[in-house]
């Protein structure tokens, strides 16, 4: 939430800050060039897409608009009026030339808005000619968020953009993991010393008559080493062809069938394809879990392990992507929510109670001793104890009532010194109209119950027994 409405967006492609302006603001910076420039306000309708457009052309034409940036030049329609098909191009529509002098606001603001409407949201303002201080050439408008430089734009801002939970917020290319599997030469090849004939290629095992071993046998022959050869002793190009093909090259390939040897022309597309076809295709499980212990899991190339996609990770508060924050441990985030720099006051204000609530949750987790926990830390790595506590965390804060809360030896793993703060919660959450009950052998949590129930007298099949029931005093 916070980054959705609080953060400055960057563009993944230059580092640029994206802009965004409303309709007024647009007219402002058209008018904001010295009086006597000329202009013209652009429409892009097309952006270095294949085509011909006659139509596009025709329909724009009888709306009244008769002039078009075609690729950078200027053309007037005539009828018929199209572009080489199979190259791609860049169209404006030209909604308006104008000199800027006082008085003509209400007209720029017209064709502003007809120029954002036909060009989805982004219009060019192109300047022609004059006085001397004026810059010509385009200036790029948007209402969505844009990179000037490129014409980059973003979408709308959500908190499921932030969220590898969900194909809006995750890296495409990890599917929101952060962790890709690659193939590693080392487990392909473990033993370097040994020949293809001795079962060096492990993935393979030794030779026998199937068409992989078909195919290296033709390998071999084209690029000079044999299958008695050891892996050590072969050259890079040779080791390259085995694990990674030969492209596009046609090899002779020899293959027994029905016990007459047939010739083939076939490509080579080397192990790790191999390994990797074995892994997509196959519907056997014990198949693909071998294929897969020839891979390595490693950070994500395209995301480098922060599971979102370029976009959200390129919205920053204080120069901080989410992902960064994720990486922090809660005690250095803890310091960095205490005081935020936001850009502006606008997401100051935004921000502010956003922050809040976060400082809060932090406060508590930190309280209750997992302050060196970093927010992406898996799920499945965490201690009973930690889970809890982090349970309990999400709790504090909301109103719920008339929830029962049970926890199994919440202080497992916890310094006695978080102690109190953890009994502190649990008596908020009691007095908010809960229940809590606490299996433990924790001196301070059994003295600050209301009601103990003693089970015993031994431990597991010793006990069971209730052996006394009622205020803690009773134990005493
Ligand atoms: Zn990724």
């Amino acid at each position: 939430l916070l980054y959705a409405r609080a953060a400055t967006a960057y563009s993944y492609e230059t580092g640029n800050r994206m802009r965004q302006q409303s309709d007024d603001e647009i007219v402002d910076g058209l008018l904001d060039v010295p009086e006597g420039t000329k202009l013209q306000i652009l429409a892009p309708v097309v952006r270095g897409r294949k085509g011909h457009y006659r139509e596009l052309f025709e329909q724009t034409s009888a709306q009244g608009f008769e002039r078009f940036r075609v690729n950078g030049e200027m053309r007037v329609y005539e009828e018929g009026m199209k572009l080489e098909r199979y190259e791609t191009h860049d169209i404006e529509v030209v909604i308006d030339r104008l000199v800027v002098k006082d008085g003509i606001r209400s007209r720029v603001s017209q064709s502003v808005e007809t120029a954002l409407e036909m060009g989805g949201g982004t219009l060019i303002a192109n300047v022609v000619d004059g006085p001397e201080a004026v810059e010509t050439g385009d200036h790029l408008f948007s209402r969505h968020l844009v990179d000037p430089e490129t014409g980059l734009s973003y979408e709308e801002p959500s908190p499921n953009m932030f969220s590898f939970n969900t194909p809006y917020g995750a890296c495409p290319n990890c599917e929101g993991l952060g962790t890709t599997n690659e193939i590693d030469p080392d487990l392909v090849l473990p033993h370097p010393e040994k020949t293809i004939n001795e079962g060096a290629l492990a993935p393979l095992g030794p030779p026998r008559d199937i068409w992989i071993f078909n195919q290296l046998e033709a390998v071999a022959e084209a690029y000079g080493f044999d299958f008695d050869t050891p892996i050590e002793d072969l050259t890079d190009e040779q080791l390259t062809v085995i694990l990674e093909g030969a492209g596009d090259e046609q090899f002779d390939i020899t293959y027994g069938y029905k016990g007459r040897d047939v010739k083939y022309k076939h490509r080579f597309g080397g192990l790790h394809e191999h390994i990797w076809h074995t892994y997509e295709e196959t519907s056997s499980s014990k198949k693909r879990r071998r294929a897969e212990s020839f891979m390595r899991e490693m950070d994500c190339p395209e995301c480098g392990g922060g599971r979102l996609k370029q976009e959200s990770l390129h919205y920053r508060i204080d120069d901080k992507s989410i992902a960064d924050l994720a990486r922090m441990d809660l005690t250095q985030l803890r310091e960095f929510v205490e005081d935020v720099p936001f850009e502006t006051e606008r997401q100051e204000r935004i921000g502010a109670p956003i922050v809040k609530e976060v400082r809060e949750r932090l406060d508590f987790l930190v309280g209750v001793g997992v302050g060196y926990l970093t927010l992406d830390r898996p799920a499945r790595t965490l201690s009973g104890g930690e889970s809890q506590r982090i349970r309990l965390a999400t709790q504090v804060g909301t109103q719920l009532t008339g929830v029962l809360y049970v926890l199994d030896e919440p202080t497992i793993g916890l310094h006695p010194r978080d102690n109190d703060r953890l009994i502190q919660s649990l008596e908020s959450l009691r007095d908010l109209g809960n229940s809590v009950l606490v299996v433990e052998h924790d001196r301070d949590m059994i003295e600050s119950a209301d009601h103990v129930i003693d089970l015993g007298p031994g431990a597991g099949t010793h006990g069971g027994h209730v052996i006394t029931t009622g205020p803690p005093s009773v134990l005493s």
